[in-house]
C-alpha cells in the first residue's frame, strides 16, 4: 500500500511538474534530412536537437515589432549539423550539443547511425565557432567523440577563448562558457586532433573558410564549391529567420561584437541573395538549407526541397 501511495505521489508530482517542463521543446526524434548535391559532394542535414529563442533575446526593435514578425514569444529553431559526403570521405560542419549539455538532447550520434556513418568514418570537422551548441558533440565521456577527425578551428577564435582578458570582459553569467570551451580544446589537443587555420584558407579541397566575424570574434563560414555549384555554411550568421531575414540589423543578445555581427549579417545576406548562393545555417528550422532572396528592404528564405 505504501508503495502504491508513493507511486501515486510521484504521478501527482509529475502532473504538476509538467507545465514548467513544457517550456522546453520535446526531444526531437533523430532526423536525417534529404541530401543536397553540390557538384561531387553530397550534404546531409542532421537534426541534433530543437530549441526556442525568446524574442526578448533580440536587440534592435521593440517587443511589439518583434512579436509581429515572429508571431509568438518563442522563435522555434534547430541545432543543425551538416554531414558532407565525398567518395569515401566524411566530414562534419559543427557537432551540435552532444553529451556536453544533456538537457538539450544532442542527438548527433544517433543521426549518424541512421545515416550509416560511424564516428570513426569522420576525417574532418569544420567548426564555425566555439559555442557549446556547436562543439558539444566533439567529446564524449571526456574523450574525442570522433577519434580520427581533424578538427578545424579558426586561430582567432581559439585565441579569444584562451584569453583570460576576454574572459574577464565577459558578463559574469557567461564566463562559465570559457572553461567548457577550454575543456573541449584540451581533449582535442591531447589527442593531437586540433588544426588551427586563418579564415580565408582552403581547409580541404573545394572547401574554403570565410571570415564571418561578429557573433564571436572568430566566427567563420565554410564555402563548398564543386563543379560550378556552391553551398555556404554560415553557422550562426543569424538565429531567428522570422525576424532577421526581414530585419538583418537586429542582433541576438549573445552576438559578442554587436556592430560587427550586424555588419557581417547585412553584407553576407546581400551577397548570397545577389549570387543566388544557397546557405546552410545552424539555427534555422531543420534542415536549415535554402536560398535567400531580396524583398523590399530585407530578405526572404526559401528552404531547399
Ligand atoms: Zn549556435
Amino acid at each position: 500500500m505504501n508503495t502504491l501511495l508513493y507511486l501515486l505521489g510521484l504521478m501527482f508530482v509529475g502532473l504538476f511538474a509538467a507545465p514548467a517542463e513544457a517550456a522546453q521543446p520535446a526531444p526531437p526524434q533523430p532526423m536525417v534530412g534529404k541530401a543536397v548535391v553540390v557538384g561531387d559532394f553530397s550534404v546531409v542535414p542532421l537534426l541534433d536537437g530543437a530549441h526556442g529563442f525568446p524574442i526578448s533575446l533580440f536587440k534592435g526593435a521593440d517587443e511589439a515589432t518583434l512579436l509581429a514578425m515572429a508571431g509568438k514569444q518563442q522563435v522555434s529553431g534547430s541545432f543543425n549539423v551538416f554531414l558532407i559526403e565525398h567518395g569515401q570521405e566524411r566530414f562534419l560542419v559543427d557537432t551540435g550539443n552532444g553529451t556536453l549539455r544533456p538537457e538539450r538532447n544532442g542527438q548527433l550520434l544517433l543521426c549518424l547511425q541512421e545515416a550509416k556513418t560511424a564516428p570513426e568514418d569522420i576525417s574532418k570537422i569544420f567548426v564555425t565557432h566555439l559555442h557549446g551548441d556547436h562543439i558539444g558533440g566533439l567529446v564524449k565521456d571526456g574523450k574525442s567523440a570522433f577519434p580520427k577527425a581533424q578538427v578545424y578551428v579558426a586561430r582567432i577564435e581559439y585565441d579569444y577563448w584562451m584569453s583570460d582578458e576576454a574572459m574577464r570582459q565577459t558578463p559574469e553569467g557567461r564566463r562559465e562558457a570559457f572553461s567548457m570551451v577550454r575543456g573541449v580544446l584540451r581533449v582535442l589537443e591531447h589527442d593531437n586532433l586540433l588544426v588551427l587555420f586563418t579564415p580565408g584558407e582552403v581547409v580541404s579541397p573545394d572547401i574554403t573558410s570565410v571570415a564571418l566575424f561578429g557573433h564571436t570574434p572568430g566566427h567563420t563560414g565554410f564555402m563548398l564549391a564543386s563543379k560550378g555549384k556552391q553551398l555556404f555554411f554560415v553557422g550562426d550568421l543569424l538565429h531567428a529567420g522570422s525576424i532577421q531575414f526581414a530585419r538583418p540589423d537586429i542582433n541576438a543578445d549573445f552576438d559578442v561584437d554587436q556592430s560587427m555581427a550586424r555588419e557581417t549579417r547585412q553584407r553576407t545576406l546581400k551577397q548570397v541573395a545577389q549570387d543566388a548562393m544557397p546557405i546552410a545555417a545552424v539555427h534555422l528550422p531543420f534542415p536549415g538549407v535554402g536560398l535567400v532572396r531580396a524583398e523590399g528592404d530585407g530578405y526572404t528564405f526559401e528552404t531547399l526541397k
